[in-house]
């Protein structure tokens, strides 16, 4: 059962029912609702037991809503691997930070877990599950198995196995390598059923553009801005996608592709690239070696602070959060008064959801006037606006690789829009017509076996 992260990219949380043993994989929180629905639906298993929750990686739609679970279920062990354990002590203060400013009084107060007195404890029952490692949950028979999956630091997919029976739960996934980050590995075929993520399973001009091929393109656009006396503002996710920009960038100043300007890093992020600088023996890694901490970086003033920075003084390249441009971000407010200027310009390198700010700036014609987020007035987009993809999920064609490799009877669709799901879906029926496929709905039953 589905209790989020069913036709959509929500409040990802997958539960299995196994020979009477329950096991929760993931319980996050959804990025765009607010109230109870943006926590997993955990009153469909109405007092149903839970024996393990298991964590696929720290991003917060994956994460966020463990402490919700553990108010049903207080002694439930938590699985995960160190490096998920290490970005959830941020991750975790970080959604605790921000829930007061989604939601009602009413519902804060329905939420005990989320204090700073709290967390540790919740963080006390994560217990480290490494990649490459297995585990028998208790003396239920079933085993899990967690594999890298790419993505970020420390991501796993799980293969669960009970009986014969052999399931493997992607998590997000990517299998093409980024800088930093190494690309999925798979257990080996056949298994029995595939739940795989879908977030980019819909046809994508852009992610037809290699990687390679969008870091020349983004070199261009920065030296175009620098030169004309310009900054460069590139909306970031702070665990993730902030890293993998910021050593690109290291590289292309080391390698004189770029001029050595400041480069601008703050807040959450910067606490998050201590961590991927503290595994750098990490089996998610792609080398031992780079460290974020080697490129170097001028702090990005606090929010309050932001329109005083010298990057509206001395062309810069400023790496801000958050990536989609959500109210109230570092990004957000910069992008403000970064549109005014008719020599900056702000890349944008990757997803932005359609009811995100970022979106509505993203997709801006050039000296048109938009308004996005709370704005009172409209802002005449002066500056220039290019949008890259850098993804750290699966093309379309990996997404089917990983289906031809694992050979499922049955494919089970999560973590993905409608469309991307439908446009995927007939992907799979098309090139394996004997597969069965379905896309769970939250709150419903599926029998998998
Ligand atoms: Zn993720």
């Amino acid at each position: 059962m589905a209790l989020g992260g069913g036709r959509e990219i929500g409040a990802n949380s997958f539960y299995y029912s196994i020979d009477g043993q329950g096991i929760l994989i993931d319980a996050g929180l959804h990025p765009e609702k607010t109230g109870w629905a943006a926590f997993p639906a955990v009153g469909a298993l109405a007092g149903i037991r839970l024996d393990h929750l298991l964590v696929t990686h720290a991003h917060t739609d994956h994460l966020g809503g463990v402490p919700y679970i553990l108010q049903s279920y207080p002694n439930v062990p938590i699985h995960a691997t160190s490096e998920t354990i290490e970005l959830a002590k941020i991750m975790l203060l970080n959604s605790a930070s921000l829930l007061p400013k989604q939601h009602t009084q009413e519902v804060i107060e329905a939420l005990p877990n989320y204090t700073v007195t709290a967390l540790p404890e919740v963080l006390a029952k994560m217990e480290p599950m490494e990649l490459g490692t297995s585990k028998k949950l208790g003396s239920s028979g079933v085993t899990v198995t967690y594999y890298p999956s790419g993505h970020i630091l420390g991501a796993a997919g799980v293969l669960i196995e009970h009986d014969g029976l052999r399931m493997f739960h992607t998590g997000d996934t990517a299998l093409h390598p980024q800088r930093l980050v190494t690309g999925a590995q798979l257990p080996e075929g056949p298994i029995d059923v595939l739940i795989s993520e879908s977030t980019n399973g819909i046809v994508d001009a852009y992610l037809t553009h290699s990687r390679e091929k969008e870091l020349e393109r983004l070199i261009q656009t920065i030296n175009e801005t620098l030169a004309d006396g310009g900054s460069v503002l590139i909306p970031v996710f702070a665990l993730g996608k902030l890293q993998e920009m910021l050593v690109m960038l290291g590289d292309a100043k080391r390698d004189g592709k770029i001029p050595d300007v400041p480069i601008y890093t703050g807040g959450m992020g910067r606490k998050v690239s201590e961590v991927y600088d503290q595994f750098l023996a990490s089996r998610s890694r792609t080398n031992a070696i780079d460290k974020t901490s080697d490129v170097k970086q001028h702090e990005l003033p606090r929010r309050a602070f932001l329109f005083g920075g010298n990057y509206f003084r001395e062309p810069s390249i400023v790496l801000a959060a958050s990536g989609m441009m959500q109210e109230g971000t570092s990004s957000y407010l910069l992008a403000q008064r970064w549109l005014r200027h008719a020599n900056f310009s702000i890349c944008f390198v990757g997803y932005t959801d359609p009811r995100t700010p970022g979106h509505t700036v993203s997709h801006a014609e050039r000296d048109s006037r938009i308004r996005f987020g709370s704005m009172k007035r409209d802002v005449t987009a002066r500056c220039r606006i290019e949008r890259f993809r850098f993804s750290a999920h699966a093309r379309r064609e990996e997404l089917l690789e990983i289906v031809r490799r694992l050979q499922p009877k049955h494919v089970v669709l999560t973590h993905g829009d409608e469309k991307s799901i439908a446009a995927y879906g007939e992907l799979i029926l098309e090139t394996f017509p004997e597969m069965k496929v379905s896309a769970p709905e939250v709150g419903k039953w599926y029998r998998l076996n």
